[in-house]
């Protein structure tokens, strides 16, 4: 029901109306009788070198087994489809748990090839307490000028495009990633921010410190699908990997790829920057599941 935008700091105001449109949206209703009754599979055991991991929290990934079928089921959370690994032996449906789900059962839909009727797969979403954070930044980016709401409120509108980028998975897709860049990796996903005294939204990716030119390389195969200066992420570049696993990586000094690029791993596309709202030189890197941030911890090693 919420979406979590994809920006690294939205105000929450336009948080909350973006919310109030989501949630009209809605889940559709079943037809009586058409669900199957809702199975629970949090407990399944987990092969150490399955990526991403699971994390049954707001921000986190849960893995669902779907079971056997002939081909790819189609499974989808608020309507939205989920990326589907796997064999006709068992395949496995990937969720981007959104910061804002509140601990509890959630669900998911399975639609299968022919006349079965669509079933739902329940889950439990862990609570997790975030730690707030504190920061002082320009003054400009915390209360807008109307020049720079519209700016930014075009710029949304803009993202929310390249957010729903949905393409068929590379054939070849192992989903551990490498770190965009060296350099110490903050534990800051999903700390409640307070901006110069104001509560923002909570911050939906991973800042890795190093210094302004440092190499930004991609952490997996795929293709950019957007570059831009955007008034509170600066510089960005947002990569999709198929089957809406998508990565962005922001407050980039310069990038050296464009729209069409097809990316190896490994292979450099940007530099480290402090454009956009920012306290000084770091990589804002995000990953996106099913058009929700999750924390990209859960898809590296270490
Ligand atoms: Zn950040």
């Amino acid at each position: 029901m919420h979406m979590n935008l994809p920006l690294s700091d939205l105000p929450s105001a336009a948080l909350n109306r973006r919310s109030a449109v989501l949630g009209a949206l809605g889940l559709l209703a079943l037809p009586a009788g058409a669900a199957a009754p809702a199975k629970k599979n949090n407990n399944k055991p987990q092969a150490p070198d399955v990526w991403p991991r699971a994390s049954l929290v707001p921000g986190g990934v849960a893995r669902l087994s779907l079971g056997p079928a002939a081909t790819r089921p189609k499974a989808f959370a608020d309507d939205v489809p989920l990326l589907v690994l796997g064999d006709p032996i068992e395949w496995t449906a990937l969720v981007g748990i959104p910061l804002a789900t509140p601990p509890g059962e959630a669900s998911i839909s399975v639609r299968a090839e022919g006349n079965k009727p669509e079933r739902q797969i329940a889950y439990t979403v862990a609570p997790k307490q975030y730690r707030e954070q504190r920061l002082t930044v320009a003054p400009r980016t915390v209360d807008l000028s109307p020049e720079d709401e519209a700016r930014y409120t075009k710029e949304r509108d803009h993202l929310a495009g390249v957010m729903a980028t949905l393409t068929d998975l590379r054939p070849d897709a192992a989903l551990q990633m490498r770190v965009p860049v060296p350099g110490r990796r903050s534990s800051s996903f999903g700390l409640r921010r307070v901006f110069n005294g104001q509560s923002r939204n909570p911050h939906s990716g991973m800042d890795i410190a190093a210094g302004t030119g440092t190499p930004v390389r991609a952490p997996l195969a795929g293709k950019v699908i957007d570059t831009g200066d955007y008034f509170f992420n600066g510089g960005t570049v947002w990569v999709d990997h198929g089957g809406g696993l998508l990565t962005m990586y922001c407050h980039l000094s310069r990038w050296d790829v464009k729209v069409g690029d097809v990316l190896k791993a490994g292979e450099p596309l940007a530099a480290v920057g402090a454009t956009g709202r920012v306290t000084g030189p770091h990589l804002h890197w995000g990953v996106m599941l099913n058009r929700t941030m999750v924390d990209p911890a859960l898809f590296v090693a270490g």
